[in-house]
């Protein structure tokens, strides 16, 4: 279709109604069918389509320009000729906003530029709609009359479904021969978020779950694009019936928020406009697409939150209905090196996705504690959440760069920015490189302290990192992590498989698991909470399992059964006394008493995650085998600081005066009774932390997998007998509850120590 086509004004046949879009898709259809159909068409029927003077259509071009494409009723020698900038006059204003502009007296608007060439003199009045596609704006189509007025909302519709079909017809004509060239896609753009998984990926950006160019636009046969619209919503349907199903039991709230959702999704108001545009002539996926832009539009302007949730349910059916309607892509087999871009995404699919090879992810909608930042955390993968738009502003292969430290998604950067990560990254290899050296050095430090460092593991796949890093074993076995990514837990024979799996690929190294720690940030698909006003602090973890014991003791027969006589140790979580601890240690006791083989040996061990233990330490250590602080629970319990609000995630430090008091008071005690005492919080990860825990006397530390060679590189160059004074003078020095993480760290590079 190029773009100059001749125009050569005919007699109308027949004057439309106003706004009547069915004889104008009619049109639409038949010169499309014709496979000939220009731009200039396109401005014929619109002009009388809306039985107005004059149109006009402006396509993007290179250098935030808008070139005059076609015209009816006005000069065509202007075609190919008459530019504006964006931001420049009605169109280019219409361009810059993305919001349309519907002028009585369009030459007497401030914003008016005059082109003489254009031959526009006697229209008063102007209809100006963005052409729009995954948020890029490929032109303006104007609608122009002599009699100055404002077009009726019925005409405003049908242009700006012109415009849709427009933007569908320039994306799939592609660059060849209509200069597809949004004025955003050149240009570089940063969308802020927050980090869900530390790291940097540069890569080319893979949106997904916006929808591809739609095929087939227009319809003469509404009763066929009716009927599948209906089998479409009733596939969508059934995905959401498989949802419900694979609800675990347990309460009747998460079926009762999905009956809810359902019941939204289906409500018969916006279904009844798909309807209505499918008898106007649309085919069921654009009339599916015409109202999720329209619902777009209408979420961006909406503050309540209640209100947005509720059209977030909805888009989420759009989303079904699209993929039901073979509107939506499906997933690339392969997808290596790709920053993924998506709306939500569940456990499963994040695990999907990194089998196909995603560098990073970036997700509009998701929180640090949320299961697809767990796993991505578990699996090294950068992840960060963005701001709303990301997606539909991103065109597949944009280059782009996921800062999941910083916490920035840049679409395609500018060449000195890409510079300064390459940079950042190459530094970063040159020291991975550097770090390998350590790999097989024992870890010990220059005064002959040996440190054990181990591994947080929650998933199979993490253990290859034991031969990797060269860990000890593992410290923290999540194992509530394989059940959160497999959407459910399961049966003792499945686990004590994977359990097995464990030690056998652990070798002999030591394998600390945790029960399930299930609740609060970490929930199963369909479980929702309980409304608790603090889940972190409610019903969950070991107090569910104490509460209902039998998924506790299967999980219990699973690990017995799994270690198959090998030694077993076994750590709770989230106890908070004695009897907890005690009443949970019987539970494993008592099902070990049926097991055999009976484990080689058998450890008791418990979590150090609330405060209230710290006070019960004579009766816990006569009881426990060992402790393990968590410090990111502890932290959030000792400081009342939720770990998952951002504002709160650098306010209280570990490297501060009440918690050194606690781990110095900590060591002496266990130290006392004989039980070994780790850490195996994300703080042991950090190396200035585990600096300090190491002179404090924890020779144990546990942490994810990509912190173990940078701790060790600090342990075996650090002399800790000279540390220790200097940490002393530096804590008594300190304001009390201050930090001396700064003081340290400068002791730390005065003495060579890369933190
Ligand atoms: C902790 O709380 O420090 C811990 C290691 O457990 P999780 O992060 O799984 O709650
Ligand atoms: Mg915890």
């Amino acid at each position: 279709m190029p773009p100059e086509a001749e125009n050569t004004p005919k007699r109308r046949k027949r004057k439309p109604k106003l706004g009547d879009t069915r004889h104008l898709f009619a049109a639409l259809r038949e010169h499309l069918a014709s496979g000939t159909a220009s731009l200039a068409d396109f401005a014929k029927l619109v002009a009388e389509g809306l039985a107005t003077d004059a149109s006009v259509i402006y396509v993007a071009r290179a250098g935030e320009q808008l070139e005059l494409a076609a015209t009816q009723g006005l000069n065509v020698q202007a075609v190919g000729h008459t530019r504006l900038r964006v931001g420049e006059g009605i169109v280019g204003m219409v361009a810059a906003s993305g919001d349309i502009m519907n002028l009585a007296d369009a030459q007497n608007h401030p914003l008016y530029a005059y082109r003489a060439e254009i031959g526009e003199e006697n229209m008063a009045s102007m209809l100006a709609v963005p052409v729009k596609r995954a948020g890029r704006t490929l032109g303006v189509i104007g609608a122009m009359s002599r009699e100055p007025r404002v077009y009726a909302p019925l005409e405003v519709e049908a242009l700006a479904t012109v415009a849709m079909l427009l933007a569908e017809i320039l994306a799939k004509a592609g660059a060849t021969n209509m200069g597809e060239e949004g004025f955003s896609e050149t240009l570089p753009r940063r969308y802020p978020g927050h980090v869900l998984s530390a790291g940097i990926a540069r890569g080319k950006i893979l949106p997904y779950g916006a929808t591809a160019p739609i095929a087939r636009l227009l319809t003469d046969d509404p009763e066929t694009e009716l009927k599948r619209l209906d089998i479409a919503v009733e596939e969508a349907n059934k995905s959401l019936d498989g949802l419900m199903a694979g609800i675990l039991p347990g309460g009747n709230a998460p079926r009762d928020v999905l009956e809810a959702y359902r019941m939204v999704a289906q409500s018969s108001g916006w279904l009844s406009q798909v309807r209505d545009a499918i008898n106007d002539g649309l085919t069921a996926e654009t009339a599916v697409d015409k109202v999720a832009r329209n619902l777009r539009e209408r979420m961006r302007r909406i503050a309540d939150p209640y209100l947005r949730e509720r059209l977030a349910d909805i888009e989420d059916m759009v989303g079904r209905l699209m993929v039901a309607l073979g509107g939506m892509a499906p997933k690339p087999e392969r997808a290596d090196g790709y920053i993924l871009l998506v709306r939500r995404l569940g456990p499963a699919d994040l695990l999907d996705w990194h089998s196909r090879g995603i560098a990073g992810v970036a997700i509009e909608e998701a929180s640090p504690s949320g299961h697809a930042a767990i796993l991505a955390r578990a699996l090294g993968l950068p992840a960060l959440q963005v701001d709303r738009g990301a997606v539909e502003a991103a065109q597949e292969d944009d280059p782009a760069l996921l800062d999941a430290e910083g916490g920035t998604l840049i679409l395609r950067p500018e060449p000195e920015v890409l510079q300064v990560y390459d940079r950042a990254l190459e530094a970063r290899s040159v020291r991975a490189a550097a770090l390998a050296a350590y790999r097989d050095l024992p870890a010990v430090t220059k005064d002959g302290t040996e440190i054990c460092l181990m591994l947080n593991v929650g998933l199979a796949m993490e253990l290859d990192q034991l031969e990797k890093t060269g860990a000890d074993g593992i410290g923290l076995y999540r194992t509530e992590i394989a059940a959160l990514a497999a959407g459910g837990i399961p049966d003792v024979a499945g686990q004590a498989a994977e359990y097995g799996r464990v030690l056998d690929r652990a070798n002999g190294k030591k394998v600390q698991f945790r029960t399930l720690d299930l609740g609060a940030d970490k929930l199963l698909p369909g479980e929702t909470s309980m409304g608790e006003e603090n889940p972190a602090m409610g019903w969950r973890s070991l107090r569910v399992a104490l509460d209902r014991p039998a998924i506790l003791r299967r999980q219990l027969r699973a690990l017995l059964l799994g270690a198959q006589g090998r030694p077993l140790s076994v750590m709770f979580p989230m106890v908070a006394t004695v009897e907890e601890f005690r009443t949970a240690r019987d539970l494993l006791e008592a099902e070990a008493a049926r097991i055999r083989p009976a484990p080689e040996r058998l450890e008791a061990g418990t979590m150090l995650e609330v405060p209230s233990l710290l006070f019960q330490l004579p009766g816990l250590l006569a009881e426990a085998d060992f402790i393990s602080v968590g410090t990111n629970d502890l932290m959030q319990f000792l400081f009342a600081a939720d770990r998952g609000t951002p504002a709160l995630s650098d306010r209280y430090d570990t490297l501060s005066a009440p918690v050194l008091e606690l781990l110095e008071k900590l060591v002496t005690c266990c130290q006392e009774a004989g039980v070994p005492l780790s850490v195996c919080g994300e703080a042991a990860g950090r190396p200035l932390d585990a600096l300090a825990f190491a002179a404090l006397g924890i020779t144990t530390l546990s942490m994810s997998g990509n912190a173990i060679l940078p701790v060790k590189a600090v342990l075996v160059e650090a002399d800790l007998t000279k540390l220790r004074p200097v940490l002393r003078e530096l804590r008594r020095a300190g304001a009390a509850g201050g930090s001396i993480r700064e003081p340290l760290a400068v002791w730390a590079r005065e003495h060579n120590l890369a933190i």
